[in-house]
């Protein structure tokens, strides 16, 4: 059904793609607005493929992209010395954050995309919605789906006028992350840790690993890389202290290669203290480490006027979940269904109708899971 209708979306991350593969397919003029100067290629790590995810795989005639991962076949907890304190027998396959992306990626015209334009400005009315661009050009379109995660401009015009930035709600821990390349991580290290999900759990510490498929997919042996996850306390202000010293006071976290060197020092100095030997051998052994804090979000509304918001611009649920993409997935297809055959109006209504329950459950169950975890005194 082709249709002159203009649908802006803005983030192209996979809740970005995942709407706008979908609503072009329905004929709709798509135009995916990215702040990336080189899209988000090989960023990613690995992810548990969940049923809404095999679901949009199945929509766009992918259903193989689900099948390419790593398998793990159990699950240790090791102790602080290292032993093994429980062993269960537990299958279970990680697929590659950058394949899915690139998959996407793929179903959409290239001239469809927009890469290094950061949406600055919105304005909203009851039929339409205009983007301001960094480079001081504008976009208009009928429907504006804010798709741009954690730190969505898109949010502060849904929920405000735009002149209030609405921040997520710091959980009081981060997660040290790494990727470590296969044949970089130490013999020992590799004995233990490999084949499996191994997790540590201390005194306001989380520490969890496993092998994801290399930054091109590939799931051989020897190409893989290992993703190392360790959650530990950290009070408010000296999470703000980190992010002044690393030069990034407004960022909601640093990725590889913005820690400051001597907090890596500090970080490899703490593992060596503090977890198992095979993990500590994980962190010293990356070279780029980098710190995702834990937010909560909650949007009181999912759309206004012709705005919608879509994935982590909506909901922030906790990483323990593991449902990020898929509930990125879960609303695309609901928006997509929703603006088969409806008015732009009645679809965004119905759509905020069915996902705003599910949205909330997420995170509320990543709020029990991190409670769970004692990470927070
Ligand atoms: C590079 C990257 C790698 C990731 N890797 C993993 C992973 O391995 N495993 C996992 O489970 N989850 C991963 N995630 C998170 C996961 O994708 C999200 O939690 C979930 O899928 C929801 O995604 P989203 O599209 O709503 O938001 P995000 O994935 O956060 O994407 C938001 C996008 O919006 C863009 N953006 C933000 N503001 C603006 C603006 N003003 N103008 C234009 N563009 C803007 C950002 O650059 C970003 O690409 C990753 C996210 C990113 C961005």
């Amino acid at each position: 059904m082709p249709t002159n209708l203009r649908v802006g979306i803005v983030g192209g991350s996979v809740g970005g793609l995942f709407t706008g593969v979908l609503l072009h397919r329905q004929g709709y003029q798509v135009t995916v607005i990215e702040r990336a100067r080189h899209g988000l290629a090989r960023r990613g790590a690995g992810l548990v493929v969940q049923e809404q995810v095999r679901r949009i795989l199945g929509q766009v005639d992918r259903p193989d992209l689900a099948e390419v991962g790593v398998w793990t076949n159990e699950r240790i907890v090791l102790d602080r010395r290292g032993e093994v304190i429980s062993r269960e027998h537990r299958p279970q396959m990680q697929m590659s954050w950058d394949l899915l992306y690139d998959g996407f990626r793929k179903l959409l015209p290239e001239q469809l995309y927009l890469t290094g334009a950061a949406v600055e400005y919105v304005e909203r009315s009851e039929q339409r919605a205009q983007v301001s661009l960094i480079d001081g050009s504008t976009q208009a379109f009928d429907v504006l789906i804010g798709a741009d995660g954690q730190g969505s401009t898109v949010r502060n015009y849904v929920n405000g006028d735009g002149s209030q930035g609405i921040l997520p709600n710091y959980a009081g821990y981060v997660a040290w992350r790494g990727l470590v390349p296969e044949e970089a991580m130490p013999e020992q290290a590799k004995a233990q840790l490999f084949e499996r999900m191994a997790f540590h759990f201390g005194e306001g510490i989380h520490a969890l690993g496993y092998l994801i498929p290399g930054s091109d997919g590939q799931t051989r042996p020897g190409e893989r890389r290992y993703n190392w996850v360790w959650y530990r306390t950290m009070p408010f202000e000296k999470l703000r202290d980190l992010l002044e010293r690393a030069g990034r006071a407004s960022a909601l976290s640093l990725g590889p290669g913005e820690l400051p060197e001597d907090i890596r020092d500090q970080l490899r100095a703490d593992a060596s203290a503090l977890l198992p030997p095979s993990f500590a051998a994980a962190v010293t052994t990356e070279a780029q480490p980098f710190v995702q804090p834990i937010y909560d979000y909650e949007t009181p509304r999912m759309i206004n006027q012709r705005l919608a918001l879509l994935g982590d611009a909506a909901f922030i649920a906790r990483p323990h979940t593991a449902m990020g993409v898929a509930k990125a997935a879960g609303d695309a297809m609901t928006l997509a269904a929703a603006m088969a055959g409806r008015s732009i109006d009645e679809a965004l209504a119905a759509y905020e109708k069915a996902r705003t329950a599910q949205g909330q459950a997420v995170v509320d169950y990543g709020r029990s899971l991190g409670r769970s975890l004692s990470l927070v005194p």
